[in-house]
């Protein structure tokens, strides 16, 4: 548990490493966040007092950083501090957020910001509860909450209209967008991605309840439903936009989908070659592909090559799937 004396030392020496960086250029962060996001986490803003009604919100679940999605702060750890500010008194892990010295306004503070992307959150305090004696008053703006009791994972698997309707049929999936990830442009449209210039793959975003569906099964399902032997394509797909790829969001999940790959491996003759790569943006795509499948049943695609795959699907894995 941090204490005041530990952030001061993290302020004056230096701030632990955190576990993945996530660096953009103020016109990369201004076409992902809204202006008033823009203007606290980027600007160093405030937000009015009381202007949020997450400071009265104590349900369980996980803040994130609206910048870049890293977990800061576990709703167990948010108090009523009667401030206007949403306020927590010990941040989810050691090196999830870093501390700065600043003496702007002619006070002497201490900033806190996200560890990833150096997202500007709000102050820390040494007036807070027992036992650690820290108020982290943070900006509302700056985060965002998740219910613990769903998880997000994102597969890319060839089309994402394909890999989309099978895992909306799964018992304990909760939602399922199709977008793109992986590239180095932001907020790339679908004429971009299928250029193969955006370096993006197609991919879906998977939110799903792991008291339901567990993460190996969901890894099972991906690899078992399309071909992870193929290097950038799928079938007559061609092209790294059709790339087989998982992006994990934390270590154990990277040693889970390690282990699925290996416990696979047997079941096919060529080398898995689906990459694993650190989660870091999500982009989805334009409206006119979510719920492609089911709105377009009578289309000659979904006849011609979702239909059969989904009928494979259905029949592998019948214990699995939605009433
Ligand atoms: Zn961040």
């Amino acid at each position: 548990m941090l204490k005041w004396l530990d952030v001061i030392k993290f302020a004056n020496n230096g701030n632990p490493i955190p576990d993945k960086r996530v660096e953009k250029t103020p016109e990369e962060w201004k076409k992902l966040l809204t202006p008033e996001q823009f203007t606290i986490t980027r600007m160093k803003g405030t937000e009015r007092a009381y202007s949020s009604e997450l400071c009265s919100l104590f349900d369980p679940g996980k803040y994130s950083c609206i910048c870049c999605d890293t977990e800061l702060f576990d709703a167990g750890e948010k108090f009523e501090s009667a401030t206007g500010w949403p306020s927590f008194t010990q941040p989810i892990k050691e090196n999830a957020v870093s501390y700065h010295k600043d003496i702007s306004f002619g006070m002497q503070r201490i900033e806190a910001c996200c560890n990833t992307c150096d997202a500007h959150l709000g102050h820390v305090f040494q007036d807070g509860p027992a036992p650690s004696g820290l108020r982290y008053c943070i900006n509302a703006v700056s985060l965002k909450k998740t219910a613990v009791d769903e998880k997000k994972i994102d597969f890319g698997g060839g089309c994402f209209w394909c890999t989309e309707a099978l895992f909306q049929q799964l018992k304990g999936v909760v939602k399922v967008e199709s977008g793109y990830s992986g590239g180095n442009i932001d907020n790339p449209t679908y004429r971009e991605v299928c250029s193969g210039m955006s370096g993006h793959a197609e991919i879906v975003e998977i939110t799903y309840r792991p008291a339901e569906i567990t993460f190996e099964d969901l890894m099972r399902i991906h690899l078992s439903t399309h071909n992870p032997t193929t290097l950038d394509s799928q079938g007559a797909d061609k092209g790294s936009q059709y790339r087989s790829i998982i992006f994990y969001r934390t270590e154990g999940e990277k040693q889970s989908a390690m282990k699925v790959i290996d416990e696979l491996q047997k079941s096919y003759q060529d080398m898995i070659v689906t990459q694993l790569e650190m989660f870091e943006h999500f982009y989805k795509a334009e409206d006119y592909h979510q719920d492609y499948y089911n709105r377009n049943q009578g289309a000659g695609y979904c006849q011609a090559v979702i239909n059969p795959k989904l009928k494979k699907f259905r029949d592998l894995f019948r214990n699995k799937l939605k009433e």
